[in-house]
């Protein structure tokens, strides 16, 4: 199954069943799943730490630096998953909502090919 034919819920409860086998969902509190995520996150950065951009750039045709990439990429996705499960967070909502109030904060027509930080307003 391919990211077209697959759908959130499908993800979560792929992720759901592999934690419920193992009865692992006692572990599964929100607190600990996002400390799950920051360190994922860490190791996906690991890849690419000290690498220059052309580094980078001929890592990205090794097929073991892609699948290292892609298995890093899925355990921040099911940490992700995982997360607003037990939150109850539904995942299509959250991000249309926030990429509305995303498109809101950066008009296109204000944001196209440059990128600066709105000044926070208080
Ligand atoms: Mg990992």
């Amino acid at each position: 199954m391919n990211d077209s034919q697959t759908t959130v819920a499908a993800l979560k409860q792929v992720m759901n069943d592999f934690v419920a086998a193992r009865q692992w969902h006692k572990f599964h509190r929100v607190d600990h799943l996002a400390k799950a995520i920051s360190v994922e996150a860490a190791e996906l950065l690991e890849l690419f730490l000290w690498l220059s951009p052309a580094e980078v750039d001929v890592k990205m045709t090794d097929a073991a630096f892609r699948q290292a990439l892609s298995d890093e990429l899925a355990d921040v996705m099911t940490f992700l998953l995982s997360l607003a499960h037990a939150a109850n967070i539904d995942v299509a909502t959250a991000v249309r909502e926030k990429m509305a109030r995303n498109a809101a904060k950066y008009p296109a027509e204000k944001y196209q090919g440059v990128y600066e930080r709105p000044l926070k307003q208080e």
